[in-house]
């Protein structure tokens, strides 16, 4: 745990259960820390992006929801490390689980053919409301962060596996290439956000040692939500590509590809030879 800085800031003491490791109010009195905050705008800016892209591509339409939900937890995330308030927390946190259930239904559901039900999986769909419920109810009660990190982590493990199995049973390079870059980025940002809670004190003193410019590049939370706000758009990415995958009929000569610099899912058309 961090220690909490001695300069009262606009929203008073933290009351959330988890203070990181940047110092608080250092930068700015209206947010309690800096680089915290505004390293979530990689949870904002993508998914904002990727639902234009979702309408512009014609893609379906439930995967705007699904970069939506991303979109949420990067508010709520603002919000949590803007102002170290325990409501605050709950609206990084429960969008978080609920948020990778859905990610966790859709990537289950893209084998499925298209109908008109509202779930195609009924059965998944309840089991996985009732655990996010469970989940928001014992949390409300026992706000344990590990109960948190778990219920999360586990979700995460999952959505992993699931695009791990749809990758076996398509052979898709695209998907593949998707989630080894998806993967390999979530993994950096965890190993991050370790180093950034154990070793806290020694980052503090690098940084007292450091240029006031290169400090804010060791705010090593701040690259956790870079990396896995990207790592997840990038999930986005696979269940729509999985879903084509799937669903495309045999007379489908488009082909749907990463551009963008990493940031879109685009149709091309094969060149026609002459
Ligand atoms: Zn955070
Ligand atoms: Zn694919």
């Amino acid at each position: 745990m961090a220690p909490h800085s001695e300069i009262l800031g606009y929203w008073g003491p933290p009351t959330a259960t988890i203070d990181w490791c940047e110092k608080n109010y250092e930068v700015n009195f209206y947010i309690a820390e800096m680089y915290n905050t505004i390293s979530n705008l990689m949870m904002i800016v993508p998914p904002l992006w990727g639902m234009i892209e979702v309408i512009n591509q014609g893609f379906e339409l439930r995967f705007i929801f699904c970069h939506f939900l991303l979109l949420v937890v990067g508010l709520g995330s603002w919000a949590f490390h803007m102002t170290l308030l325990y409501e605050m927390q709950l609206f990084d946190e429960l969008p978080m689980v609920w948020g990778t259930s859905v990610l966790v239904y859709c990537l289950a559901v893209v084998q499925k053919p298209a109908n008109n039900r509202m779930f195609s999986n009924g059965r998944l769909a309840i089991c996985l409301a009732v655990f996010s419920s469970s989940f928001t109810a014992v949390y409300l009660l026992w706000p344990q962060p590990l109960l948190q990190h778990a219920s999360y982590g586990v979700l995460v493990l999952i959505s992993f596996a699931q695009e791990i199995n749809l990758i076996r049973l398509k052979g898709c390079k695209v998907c593949k290439k998707l989630f080894i870059i998806s993967l390999s980025t979530y993994l950096f940002g965890f190993f991050l956000w370790n180093l950034d809670k154990i070793f806290c004190p020694n980052l503090h003193s690098l940084r007292n040692s450091m240029s006031p410019v290169l400090s804010p590049f060791t705010q090593l939370h701040g690259w956790w939500h870079c990396f896995a706000g990207y790592a997840t758009y990038l999930q986005v990415f696979i269940c729509i590509h999985s879903n084509y995958d799937f669903k495309k009929g045999k007379k489908e000569t488009r082909k749907l590809e990463l551009c963008q610099m990493g940031f879109g899912l685009r149709w091309f058309k094969p060149e026609k030879s002459l």
